[in-house]
């Protein structure tokens, strides 16, 4: 038959190619094994990046630790009794330190980076009782502390905070006063002035001993809560 001659006429290797229906679902199948994938691609850039920021400010440590040592024990100053025209942020005082302060000076999660980067600042502020901006409470020399391991030295700064050089520090002298407890405004304040749940719910804390600290925004939380003036986080040990 006219049929039969054809089809052994055809070559044996006849190309079969893929159904659309086959196609959809292998489609399917790739969405699918992206979809699932992209979160833990994702959480392992933004663990990266927390990671990026603690090293950042154990550097910022290691540097403030030389700094002090070469100054028998005074803490660098910020730009608010800075006598320098230049007006550049205290981290530069401790640049001579470092091999490189553009690496360690910005926090990769501050969704103000590029601008802090460009504009000579960091997302990093000093506690405000370690320059004599917080009078009799302040204590300006590492060597007279008590406790460096209890020390608040730096934190990381607030989101909304503009990328200007009089945010080069925050003064958190003003987050504990008999008002803004009595009030409980406690956690406001630090808030205005500090990320602290910048990487999934922590952010990093420097210590006098040049220790980071990753503290979870619920122990910041208490300590707002049950903290006193006289007796809290920001005060030098
Ligand atoms: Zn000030
Ligand atoms: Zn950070």
């Amino acid at each position: 038959m006219i049929t039969d001659f054809h089809r052994s006429c055809q070559p044996t290797t006849a190309r079969r190619g893929f159904t659309l229906v086959e196609l959809l679902v292998v489609i399917a199948i790739i969405g699918t094994l992206v979809a699932l994938l992209l979160p833990a691609v994702q959480s392992a850039r933004a663990a990266a990046r927390r990671t990026k920021c603690a090293s950042n400010l154990r550097q910022v440590g290691l540097a403030m630790g030389q700094f002090c040592d070469a100054h028998k024990g005074r803490f660098p100053e910020t730009s608010h009794n800075d006598s320098n025209d230049e007006q550049l942020s205290w981290i530069y005082t401790i640049a001579p330190f470092m091999e490189s302060v553009d690496s360690v000076r910005i926090c990769p999660d501050d969704p103000k980076a590029a601008e802090r980067l460009a504009e000579k600042l960091t997302s990093y502020v000093m506690n405000a009782y370690l320059t004599d901006e917080a009078g009799s409470g302040s204590v300006t020399n590492r060597n007279k502390l008590q406790s460096v391991s209890k020390t608040l030295v730096a934190y990381e700064i607030a989101s909304q905070k503009a990328a200007t050089i009089e945010n080069d520090h925050l003064h958190n002298h003003g987050w504990f006063t008999p008002l803004t407890v009595a009030r409980k405004e406690v956690l406001d304040k630090i808030r205005a002035d500090a990320a602290i749940e910048r990487h999934a719910g922590v952010s990093h804390f420097l210590y006098a001993d040049w220790r980071v600290e990753s503290v979870d925004s619920d122990a910041v939380s208490e300590w707002a809560a049950t903290q006193t003036p006289t007796n809290n986080f920001c005060l030098p040990k």
